[in-house]
């Protein structure tokens, strides 16, 4: 890659996949957003499109892959993928198919269930822990618990005993 992103560079790139997560929430949708860059250049902007699109399979990920539309191969290998949420297996797999070899997370504080495997595949994962992010994702929690349960496949009840979960690990073990 010709292109090596800087600290500000990913600073930027997140910050427009935080406008994408925003725009979703305020059309009443899962508040997760994404971007894909190449060489410098955004090549697709999305959010999850679960509510908006009654869709099981567009997340922040996959709708941003999907806009992106034919891409060759080479370029998918050479393209960092930001994202507002540590991405689900499905959105890993998804990278992983297509070799994006690096992955900024906004935050994995409320989700994270592949970043070992991305980086077991050699993906290079940076979390940024940013507050904007995890802002979003706590607000969602609490005032709309059922998209978020539904986005994740899992029921209401048994986010409650998940959420608790982070909370613990983060006086624990950490990530
Ligand atoms: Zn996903």
């Amino acid at each position: 890659m010709t292109w090596t992103p800087t600290a500000e560079d990913d600073r930027r790139f997140l910050s427009l996949a935080i406008e994408q997560a925003r725009k979703s929430w305020d059309e009443g949708g899962v508040p997760i957003g994404a971007v894909l860059v190449h060489d410098g250049k955004v090549l697709a902007a999305g959010h999850n499109q679960r509510v908006q699109k009654d869709s099981a399979i567009l997340h922040g990920e996959t709708d941003t892959i999907e806009k992106a539309g034919r891409l060759r191969a080479s370029v998918y290998r050479e393209s960092v993928l930001y994202t507002t949420l540590s991405p689900c297996i499905m959105c890993a797999g998804t990278a992983l198919l297509y070799e994006i070899p690096r992955i900024v997370i906004g935050e994995n504080r409320a989700f994270e269930m592949s970043e070992a495997l991305l980086r077991e595949r050699g993906v290079a994962v940076d979390v940024l822990d940013d507050p904007e992010c995890i802002e979003l994702m706590e607000r969602m929690i609490a005032e709309r618990p059922e998209i978020w349960s539904e986005d994740i496949g899992v029921e209401t009840a048994e986010l409650g005993a998940r959420t608790d979960a982070p909370g613990a690990a983060d006086e624990g073990q950490g990530r």
